[in-house]
């Protein structure tokens, strides 16, 4: 993972958000709800921007922030996005009226887990981002994978989890222990997938990049 001062300069170099960007990245940190790192937004939007995918699947939307960061960046595509918390989801609705995003966002209230057939209906998603429970990534992969176009993209964030998935013994904290052990399963049985290419990008929490290989790769 790159040093504090490094994450600091990188942060500082990127453009100063518009303002109901800074309202939510404010919002986050004052009610302490999880948004994607600032560094590891940019990298994700530079990605998606490349690849132009029409249509994204979101698996956690907390407060919307990444939703509306990819629907601002990406104006054509449209994006569905899931969130369980009804008050995080609650939110997201709010902040997706006030950018003006709604034409783009549909904000799906449920579990990720169970709400699969409403999504269907809006498939192939030329895109899946994957930044929910970090127990369950190899469900929402397999559960979503079908969903997915062929030469699409499936991004995972958290894949290093603090760096925790690297460490040789248990730390004070059992619980995250246990969650780095998942995620260090995942990340072995995502890079073992041979109909994907995968690179793991060690920026903020650590973002998962995958591609599904077509027929003839
Ligand atoms: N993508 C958001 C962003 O960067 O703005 C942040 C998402 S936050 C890290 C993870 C969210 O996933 C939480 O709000 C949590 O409630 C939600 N979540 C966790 N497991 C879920 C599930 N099985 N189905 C739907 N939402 C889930």
């Amino acid at each position: 993972m790159l040093p504090n001062d490094v994450v600091r300069y990188l942060q500082q170099l990127r453009p100063a958000p518009d303002p109901d960007i800074a309202e939510m990245e404010r919002y986050a940190r004052e009610h302490r709800v999880p948004i994607m790192d600032p560094v590891s937004m940019e990298v994700l939007l530079f990605v998606l921007k490349t690849a132009r995918p029409r249509r994204i699947l979101e698996i956690g939307t907390a407060i919307g922030y990444s939703a509306i960061r990819m629907a601002k960046a990406l104006p054509e595509a449209r994006i569905v996005t899931i969130e369980r918390d009804r008050e995080r989801y609650e939110r997201a609705r709010f902040y997706i009226g006030k950018t003006n995003t709604g034409r783009q966002i549909e904000a799906v209230f449920g579990d990720a887990l169970a709400v699969g057939a409403d999504v269907a209906a809006v498939a192939p998603f030329d895109a899946l981002f994957i930044d929910a429970a970090k127990g369950q990534y190899e469900r929402f992969f397999t559960l979503y994978e079908p969903l997915l176009a062929e030469g699409g993209l499936i991004i995972s964030d958290n894949v290093l989890f603090k760096g925790l998935v690297a460490a040789e013994a248990p730390g004070g904290n059992k619980r995250l222990w246990n969650i780095a052990k998942k995620i260090r399963r995942y990340n072995e049985w995502l890079m073992a997938r041979n109909d994907y290419d995968t690179v793991i990008i060690p920026v903020g929490d650590g973002l998962a990049i995958s591609k599904k290989r077509g027929e003839r790769e």
